[in-house]
């Protein structure tokens, strides 16, 4: 059993993305389409750009992009596929044990103490003890169970913690990501799935600088925060670090998590 923290890859994406999305918007109004699929890099980036000023979102979505995630808890996957337009797989916990699983420690825990009847704990210890004793209680429901796979675990798995580790493939397209991190890198979005948006984020930028400069949370966008009472009062700061260049924007987001 260890901590782990996220990990994230983007597996695979639509290559020349920029191109495809250029090539499809310029179809809707060609009367002659011969030259269509034949797109010039910085061009299709000029294009991409204006057809987001113009909220002309459609021909994104031909782009997509697939991630592969761990390191994350189960209470972080749990908010994530509540994002219907994607696509997922992640590793079952009915056909794999999880026996010895390894789990994600909020690092808020970090100098709280926990009272037990032995005298204070350190909150982040206490945790680990606690995982300790669920991992050991599955085990023995598994071995009660008869330990026979699928069957054994699907119903020992109802002791494991939210804090479980996971693993994912996510496949979403542009449009949805943009969604996705408008809503998931606000700062009132929980701390992991921010944190796993935030890798996104970055490594989308790298590979399709046009459809994602600009992507942030929803007041970046919204000219300031739509929750109004709700909000988080930080909308100048979060204007700043999501029009940052990547590497500024990483030292920030270090600062701040
Ligand atoms: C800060 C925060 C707090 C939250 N708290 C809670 C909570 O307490 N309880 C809770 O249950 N959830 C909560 N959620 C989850 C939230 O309600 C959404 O389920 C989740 O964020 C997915 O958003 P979505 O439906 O817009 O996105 P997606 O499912 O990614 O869909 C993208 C867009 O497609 C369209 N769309 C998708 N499916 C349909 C459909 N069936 N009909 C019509 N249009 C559709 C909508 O325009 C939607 O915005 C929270 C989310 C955030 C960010």
């Amino acid at each position: 059993m260890r901590e782990v923290t996220p990990h994230v890859e983007l597996v695979r994406y639509t290559p020349d993305a920029e191109a495809v999305v250029a090539s499809a918007a310029k179809l809707c109004y060609a009367a002659d389409t011969a030259d269509i699929l034949q797109q010039e890099p910085e061009s299709a980036s000029r294009f991409v750009a204006r057809l987001k000023q113009m909220g002309h979102m459609s021909p994104i979505e031909h782009i997509v992009f697939t991630f592969y995630i761990e390191g994350v808890s189960r209470a972080m996957s749990h908010q994530l596929v509540r994002h219907r337009l994607a696509s997922y797989s992640q590793r079952s916990q009915r056909y794999v044990d999880h026996d010895g699983f390894d789990y994600v420690v909020p690092p808020q825990l970090a100098g709280h103490t926990v009272q037990t009847l032995d005298g204070p704990m350190d909150a982040p210890e206490y945790f680990a003890e606690t995982m300790e004793i669920i991992a050991a209680r599955y085990s023995h429901l598994n071995d009660a169970l008869g330990r026979s796979g699928e069957q054994s675990n699907e119903d020992a798995r109802y002791v494991l913690p939210n804090a479980c580790e996971t693993k994912l493939f996510v496949t979403m397209n542009a449009r949805e990501l943009l969604h996705f991190l408008e809503q998931r890198l606000c700062r009132r979005a929980q701390w992991e799935i921010r944190q796993v948006a935030d890798i996104m984020l970055r490594l989308v930028r790298e590979v399709c600088p046009a459809v994602f400069s600009g992507a942030g949370p929803k007041c970046i966008g919204h000219g300031g925060c739509p929750e109004g009472k709700m909000g988080c009062g930080r909308h100048a700061e979060m204007l700043q670090l999501y029009t940052a260049t990547t590497d500024e924007r990483q030292a920030k987001t270090q600062c701040h998590d």
